[in-house]
């Protein structure tokens, strides 16, 4: 599954070729993806010049002079720059010819992505516009992490994973964000401490901004003809570790379920 730094180190490798590009054409060959794609979408970008590429939470948002695409991956999605000749794979959905020789394809197996177009500000369509904060931004510190915990029942984990307090932080940077944090991810959010909120906050933006720096050597990738973006993975300390030997203490780390998810912890380490 596409996680935060996969969609921002993709938004980042096909942004230099969109910007500034004309849409010659939009080709769909399938338009049943998660929500169905609107009939009159290849109407609406085509001569359209590419103003922006931004990212907000899991969405890309392409921005024109007449409105803003908002693309999500979904479970299986991903965005590859090829040139016009190459022929489309199987699950190939839709496509963007652009005036400078570059075809921007989408790809998606489970078609539990997304695509729709608003002429509106981006971040008030339903989709966005109740988001919560980004976690790589200043709205994100210990303050608000420590307030967003109080009074709260749930486990910790569920709910930095929760994207009505934080957006994008996956099963994958939570489980990591909590062993550098050295919080266990049972611990019931109200009684975590102020101190332990601002190293929940710092883990949290030091994950993913790792996770993002090493996507940023992969962007080649994205200009690969042959290849799909392939999702990279940084060193982890303990998510997918169970049995083996935590990288600090040596301790085996446990996996547990929490909302039908694999946690990913060591009991010695997070307390
Ligand atoms: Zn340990």
């Amino acid at each position: 599954v596409p996680e935060l730094p996969e969609v921002e180190t993709t938004k980042r490798g096909i942004a230099p070729a969109l910007l500034g590009a004309r849409v010659l054409e939009a080709t769909v060959r399938e338009r049943r993806l998660r929500w169905p794609i609107a009939a009159n979408f290849e109407l609406v970008v085509r001569g359209q010049t590419v103003r922006s590429v931004e990212r907000r939470a899991k969405y890309i948002l392409i921005g024109f002079e007449s409105g803003t695409l908002i693309l999500h991956l979904g479970m299986s999605g991903s965005l590859r720059l090829v040139k016009p000749g190459i022929a489309p794979r199987v699950h190939d959905h839709w496509d963007l010819h652009l005036d400078n020789g570059w075809v921007l394809r989408f790809h998606d197996p489970r078609r539990f992505g997304s695509l729709h177009f608003t002429a509106a500000d981006p971040l008030a369509h339903p989709l966005l516009r109740k988001l919560a904060p980004e976690p790589l931004s200043d709205a994100f510190d210990a303050d608000y992490l420590y307030r967003a915990t109080r009074k709260r029942k749930v486990a910790i984990k569920q709910l930095l994973m929760n994207s009505q307090v934080v957006v994008g932080v996956g099963n994958i940077y939570a489980s990591e964000a909590l062993f550098h944090a050295r919080v266990a991810p049972r611990r019931r959010a109200g009684r975590v401490t102020r101190v332990e909120a601002a190293r929940m906050a710092a883990a949290v933006k030091r994950v993913l901004a790792q996770a993002i720096s090493i996507g940023g050597t992969t962007l080649r990738d994205y200009v690969d003809p042959e290849g799909s973006p392939g999702y990279f993975r940084q060193e982890l300390f303990v998510y997918e570790r169970a049995g083996s030997a935590c990288r600090v203490c040596r301790s085996p780390v446990k996996q547990i379920a929490q909302g039908q998810r694999s946690t990913y912890w060591c009991s010695t380490c997070q307390r």
